[in-house]
């Protein structure tokens, strides 16, 4: 395998992280190689105007059909058992906008290409993935244009027959820096914790019993929080809002990333239209675990459910990363330590929802654990009440600050078991 077509960092493609959205970051610092020279119009997006599937012997071909030349990216990912990943191809789309009626052309079953996906990745760049069945090397594959440089080529071998070669190997996908060094910035052993009361201004939230309004409840819960966190020691709390003020989901975790943070937590309070659903829920960032999961996401990301699965799409090359894993378990230890103390504080079983993921927009660009917490319901009378009443929201602060020192305590302990 050659290492052009491995994931290596390109420093020439560092781009902020303030400007173009976050999983065009990741993308950069994951992709490859820069092909082609299109001289494309900044006023005047490409389209894909179709896609097209043949197979000859045994090459598959996937054409790419654009109105005009435009200059791609591509990168080859490896295969990832554990998230029940295939090997991928994509290629990402400079200054390419998806046309609503292109085709995806379906691939026989005897085809090396399981599926072929084709997203918006932002406003200027459309990714189109392919899954790829059996493992394949460089010699495997090929990308050319046609002659009027308009359409784009990708050439498969069909590895059918050969699938038992074991004699070459295809190198692991190489991570950001970023998610696997620790960054260095705020004092040793300080631990910084940015607290995000969720929605705010012209953004309400869910609005519930009594027109209760959620961004006022998680406005004071922050404020509590960021207070308890503040009086201990080695810790220091920043809250992305202090006020009624509207924030963007990407502006919020670059606050974070500002700062330096060890931990980022999101606060929300869930809505449902039945007024007697109850309960605590705790998010980290993946694909949906759940239908339930992916009505909450789209409503913290101001979206519908059916435009979920596109922005899933963005994660499937993120998820190998060790942010996710510190994540899940910040969740856990979180959650846990909530459940446990509101259930002992008002001696009744709260309703536990557990656990969950999803694709939660103000959870990407983050880069350190991060999760996101729906309180409680707004909608149920009880619950409302509760989110506004000062004992509710100190049982919480407390909850969630014993969750983030089981959380430090536990990483130490792993860290030293493995210390030399
Ligand atoms: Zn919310």
């Amino acid at each position: 395998m050659n290492s052009r077509h491995l994931s290596t960092i390109n420093p020439f493609l560092k781009i902020s992280r303030y400007i173009i959205i976050p999983a065009l970051i990741i993308l950069s610092l994951l992709s490859v190689t820069l092909t082609g020279h299109a001289k494309s119009s900044k006023h005047e997006l490409n389209r894909i105007k179709d896609i097209t599937y043949n197979s000859k012997g045994n090459k598959e071909k996937i054409t790419l059909f654009l109105q005009k030349e435009t200059s791609y990216r591509e990168c080859f990912l490896d295969h990832n058992p554990k998230q029940k990943l295939p090997y991928r191809l994509y290629l990402d789309l400079k200054d390419t906008t998806l046309s609503s009626k292109v085709n995806k052309p379906d691939t026989p079953s005897s085809s090396n290409i399981k599926r072929i996906r084709v997203a918006q990745k932002d406003s200027t760049t459309t990714r189109v993935v392919l899954d790829i069945k059996n493992k394949i090397f460089q010699e495997d594959y090929k990308i050319t244009r046609s002659r009027n440089r308009k359409a784009i080529i990708i050439e498969i071998k069909n590895k059918k027959a050969k699938q038992t070669d074991k004699s070459k190997s295809v190198k692991e996908v190489v991570l950001p820096e970023k998610y696997t060094k620790k960054k260095t910035g705020s004092a040793p052993g300080l631990c910084t914790v940015v607290i995000d009361p969720g929605h705010g201004g012209k953004d309400p939230g869910a609005t519930g019993y009594q027109k209760t309004r959620e961004k006022d409840v998680c406005l004071s819960l922050g404020l509590k929080l960021k207070k308890l966190i503040n009086s201990k020691k080695g810790y220091k709390a920043i809250l992305t809002r202090n006020s009624d003020i509207f924030l963007s989901l990407d502006d919020r975790g670059a606050i974070a990333n500002e700062n330096n943070a060890d931990i980022f937590i999101s606060l929300h309070a869930n809505s449902h239209e039945n007024t007697k659903i109850t309960g605590i829920e705790t998010y980290y960032l993946s694909f949906a675990s759940d239908e339930d999961a992916r009505k909450v996401a789209a409503r913290e990301n101001f979206t519908t459910p059916s435009k979920i699965s596109d922005l899933e799409m963005i994660f499937f090359d993120l998820l190998q990363n060790n942010k996710i894993n510190q994540s899940s378990i910040l969740a856990g230890h979180i959650h846990n330590a909530m459940v446990s103390k509101i259930s002992d504080k008002y001696q009744e079983k709260i309703r536990n929802l557990g656990i969950k993921h999803a694709p939660m927009r103000v959870l990407i660009n983050t880069e350190m654990p991060c999760i996101l917490i729906e309180t409680a319901f707004i909608s149920n009378p009880k619950e409302a009440k509760q989110l506004k009443s000062k004992a509710f929201q100190d049982t919480l602060s407390v909850s969630i600050f014993n969750g983030i020192e089981n959380f430090r305590s536990a990483r130490k302990t792993a860290f030293n078991k493995t210390a030399p």
